[in-house]
């Protein structure tokens, strides 16, 4: 099928005729193509937006949400087709991309009813009327590891809150976009209020974040776009909203006897490795009190050989390939790099692993000596990598867990509950796990520090999209 640009309630083709190559990890095989929209597309798709704002900014939130809850319906039935489309292009083993890719999109859609009806879209104060206005036009622009769960992150509550949006999905993996936007268009969305522009960031990603009649910017990716894009809205005075890297802390307390110590390591390899590392929340620093320090190296070294690479179709795979050669390479590359400042690689390393002459694939890796400060325990990788820290006493593992310049999640493990609930109070990130405590969709997910701002899923996400007018009677 050839891929257009979805402006205005039409496919269209895109103005230069230029196409993006859409890679399959596992293969190497191009795919497909998109458009690969400039700056004249993007400025269609902002105008198709801007006109259809008042419109849809006038119906009840109540019949957006439906709407949404619609969309959630049609992908359902879809299920199978974007599964199968997000392993071409992402390469995430096909049972996890059906249970996380694909069902948490669907789940975030479906909530839409049952949020809006959380929010007061009008209050009387005093003499006054409050109402939350949609913010406007929204440009959302997206990243490649969870593509669908992180467009549905932003597309949902805009709509819902009465915004019209222009979407550019990573051009890494934007298959998935264009199924979505077929959906949109089949429930019967109004013209305009939902537009997609494939591209690249420096073109498309650019035009977007500029575009005067832009009014917010809803963006997650890496923390050097997420500066760009802040910069280019800023010079317009848009809204920007980020949710950036991460290089989150797993602390595990001195409390646990040796069953419990070995579930949480042999666990923290496991969320430390989900989607082969491309995970931004992924708690990629294992902190453990220096005397169980051979213990944990024991654990990890044994739960990270589990998890062999391999083909993402084939259904005893956990971990397929990264995403792209880039992605391999960068990856690699600091593994190298930490060899040379004195990293042990307990298991892994930069080699290419046995057996895989095709595919992005990388080692599972785990490290230990290395330094809290090292930049391996610093940069966010990535990747399957994980770093193993020995810290002496509370004081200090809180003061290790917090020491980087990113503060997006965090786990705590403790016997005593009431203990791990103290520890994570202490920590300065947007989520934070304590002893596994179940994945809550409708909690708000963002950054402090450099893993940005603004909040996404639930209500705090849709509040994100609002701003207040107040009529004084
Ligand atoms: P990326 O920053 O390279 O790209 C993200 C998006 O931004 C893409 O659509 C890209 O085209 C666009 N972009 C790139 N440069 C741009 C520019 N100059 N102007 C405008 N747009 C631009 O990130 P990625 O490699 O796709 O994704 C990985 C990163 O995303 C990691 O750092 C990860 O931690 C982060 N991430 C964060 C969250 C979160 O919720 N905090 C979730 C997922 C991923």
């Amino acid at each position: 099928m050839p891929y257009r640009i979805y402006v205005d309630g039409e496919w269209i083709a895109a103005s230069g005729g230029e196409a993006i190559p859409v890679v399959n990890p596992a293969t190497e095989e191009v795919v497909a193509e998109v458009p690969r929209s400039g700056a004249k597309d993007v400025a269609r798709a902002v105008e198709a937006a801007a006109a259809a704002l008042p419109a849809w900014a006038a119906r009840p939130a109540a019949e957006r949400a439906a709407l949404c809850a619609a969309v959630a319906a049609a992908l359902q039935e879809r299920a199978e087709e974007l599964a199968d489309t997000i392993v071409n292009e992402l390469g995430m083993p096909l049972p996890l991309t059906r249970l996380i890719q694909v069902g948490a999109p669907i789940r975030t859609f479906a909530s839409m009813p049952e949020v809006a009806a959380e929010v007061g879209f009008e209050e009387r104060l005093g003499g006054s009327v409050v109402y939350r206005d949609p913010i406007g036009v929204v440009g959302a622009i997206t990243p490649w590891n969870y593509p669908l769960h992180q467009i549905a992150a932003k597309v949902a509550p805009a709509l819902t809150a009465g915004c019209t949006v222009v979407l550019k999905p990573s051009e890494v993996t934007p298959l998935n976009a264009f199924v979505l936007a077929d959906v949109m268009h089949e429930v019967g969305f109004p013209r305009g209020v939902f537009n997609l522009v494939s591209g690249t960031g420096p073109e498309a990603g650019e035009a977007l974040a500029a575009h005067p009649l832009v009014d917010m910017i809803s963006f997650t990716g890496s923390t050097r776009a997420g500066r760009r894009v802040a910069e280019l809205a800023a010079a317009g005075v848009k809204r920007t909203a980020l949710e950036l890297g991460g290089k989150s802390p797993n602390v595990l307390l001195d409390d646990l006897d040796d069953a419990a110590f070995e579930d949480a390591v042999r666990k923290g390899v496991g969320a430390c490795f989900l989607n082969s590392g491309q995970t931004c929340s992924a708690l990629t620093r294992l902190l453990v009190p220096r005397e169980r320090l051979l213990d944990a190296e024991r654990i990890a070294t044994d739960e990270a050989r589990i998890c062999t690479p391999g083909d993402p179709r084939d259904p005893g795979t956990r971990l397929g390939p990264l995403v792209s050669a880039v992605q391999r390479d960068r990856v690699r590359e600091h593994l190298r790099a930490a060899a040379e400042d004195g990293a042990t690689t307990l298991t892994g390393g930069p080699d290419a692993p046995d057996g895989l002459e095709r595919g992005f694939y990388v080692r599972p890796t785990v490290l230990t000596d290395v330094a809290p400060q090292a930049r391996i325990a610093q940069e966010e990788i990535f990747g399957p990598v994980l770093v193993i820290l020995p810290y002496s006493g509370e004081d200090e593992a809180v003061r290790i867990a917090n020491g980087t310049p990113y503060g997006l999640a965090a786990g705590v493990r403790a016997a005593d509950p009431a203990r791990a609930h103290r520890v994570a109070r202490r920590l300065r990130a947007g989520q934070i796990r304590i002893n596994d405590g179940a994945h809550n969709g409708l909690a708000p997910f963002g950054g402090f520090k450099q893993s940005g701002y603004g909040r996404e899923y639930g209500r705090f996400g849709l509040e994100e999209f609002l701003t207040t007018t107040s009529v004084q009677l």
